[in-house]
C-alpha cells in the first residue's frame, strides 16, 4: 500500500472507528531501541519501541486493550483490541514488557520452544538474516541443494545462501533447511539465538499482563507435517511450557499463519487437542461467527509509520478484500 493512501486512510480512521465498534487481533514478534544488539535484525519483524508507544497510546484513545478471552467471547460494544507476540525473542521482556506493564495491556505471548531450549538453534530465518549481514568470510557447502564455495563478501553468494535456506524450510521442510544450518554453525562463528530461556521465562511470568502460550516446539510449516506430526508440535510446546513452570494457556499460534502453511488437519488437530483458540495471520476482524480455530490477526510490521499502522489497522480487511478483487 502506497504511504499517500495510507495518508488518506489514516485521515479517515475516526470516521470508521466511529461507524462501527470492531474486535481486532495484533501480532507483533520482536522490538528494538537504539543500543539493543541484535546480531539477527529483521526489520520486517522488528518494531522499534518508541513507535510501539504511539500504537498503544492511539489504540487506547478509541478502544479496550483486552485479553483474547475477552474479545473472543464477551459480547461488548465497544472496540477490542487484543495485543499477540510471536516466537519468543528476549527483546520482548527487556523492552516491550515494561511498556506494556506500564500502559496496563494485556499481552499473550506465544512461545517456539526448541529455540528457547536451546540457545544453539538458529532458526533458519535469523540464520538467512545474519548471513545477509556478514561482510566478509568463506563457507565450503555441500550440503543437497548448494555446493560449492561462497565467498561472503559477495552480496550476490549471501542472497544465494539466504533463499536457500528459505526455500529449504518452507517447501521441503525443516530438516531439509537444518542440514544447511548446521553446515553455516560449523564453519562460521555464529552467535547464540537471540530467544529468551526458560529461568528468565519463569521470572517474568508473575506478570499480571502476561499470558504465555505455544507456538509449536520447532515452527515448522504445518502443511508440509503429517497429523501426527502436528499434534507433536503442538503437544511438546505446551509440555514444555509445563515443565518449565509456566502454566501455559490454551491458546495456540501457529507458525507463519498463512494458508500455505497450514492445512485441514492443523485446525481439526488443534480443536481435538482442546485448544481453545488458535491464530493465523489471515487480515481480518474478529467477528461473532468467526471459527474459532482460525482466528484472524494483523501482523504489525516493523517498518510501518503511524498512518500505515491507523490504516492497515482500521482499514486492512477492506484493503485484503480489495487487493483479493483485483487478482
Ligand atoms: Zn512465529
Amino acid at each position: 500500500m502506497k504511504p499517500l493512501i495510507n495518508k488518506v486512510l489514516a485521515g479517515l480512521a475516526p470516521i470508521a472507528i466511529s461507524v462501527r465498534k470492531r474486535k481486532l487481533v495484533l501480532c507483533y514478534h520482536r522490538f528494538s531501541e537504539a543500543g539493543y544488539d541484535d546480531p539477527f535484525f529483521n526489520p520486517v519483524s522488528t518494531m522499534p519501541l518508541a513507535e510501539l508507544r504511539k500504537q498503544l497510546k492511539w489504540l487506547l484513545s478509541f478502544a479496550d486493550i483486552v485479553d483474547l478471552e475477552t474479545l473472543l467471547n464477551s459480547d461488548s460494544s465497544d472496540w477490542q483490541v487484543a495485543i499477540t507476540i510471536d516466537d519468543g525473542y528476549k527483546d520482548v521482556a527487556d523492552l516491550a514488557l515494561p511498556v506494556f506493564e506500564s500502559m496496563n495491556t494485556p499481552v499473550t505471548w506465544f512461545i517456539a520452544t526448541r529455540p528457547v531450549e536451546d540457545a544453539s538453534w538458529i532458526p533458519w530465518w535469523d540464520m538467512a538474516a545474519w548471513i545477509q549481514r556478514q561482510t566478509s568470510g568463506q563457507l565450503t557447502l555441500n550440503t543437497d541443494d548448494l555446493t560449492g564455495s561462497f565467498e561472503l563478501a559477495e552480496a550476490s553468494s549471501r542472497q544465494q545462501i539466504a533463499a536457500t535456506l528459505r526455500k529449504l524450510a518452507l517447501f521441503n521442510g525443516i530438516d531439509a533447511a537444518e542440514q544447511l544450518v548446521s553446515s553455516i554453525s560449523s564453519q562460521l562463528e555464529v552467535p547464540d539465538n537471540a530467544f529468551i530461556r526458560p529461568a528468565d521465562l519463569l521470572a517474568i511470568k508473575s506478570s499480571p499482563i502476561l499470558t504465555l502460550a505455544p507456538h509449536t516446539h520447532q515452527h515448522p510449516n504445518l502443511a508440509l507435517l503429517s497429523k501426527s506430526e502436528q499434534e507433536n508440535e503442538f503437544n511438546v510446546s505446551y509440555q514444555k511450557l509445563e515443565e518449565w513452570g509456566l502454566n501455559p494457556a490454551k491458546w495456540l499460534a501457529y507458525p507463519f499463519g498463512k494458508e500455505w502453511a497450514r492445512s485441514m488437519d492443523t485446525h481439526e488437530t488443534a480443536s481435538a487437542l482442546g485448544y481453545k483458540g488458535a491464530f493465523t495471520t489471515n487480515i481480518d476482524f474478529v467477528e461473532a461467527d468467526t471459527n474459532p480455530h482460525t482466528v484472524p490477526r494483523i501482523s504489525v510490521d516493523g517498518r510501518w509509520n503511524m498512518a500505515a499502522f491507523q490504516a492497515r489497522t482500521v482499514f486492512a480487511p477492506i484493503q485484503q478484500r480489495v487487493k483479493a478483487a483485483l487478482r
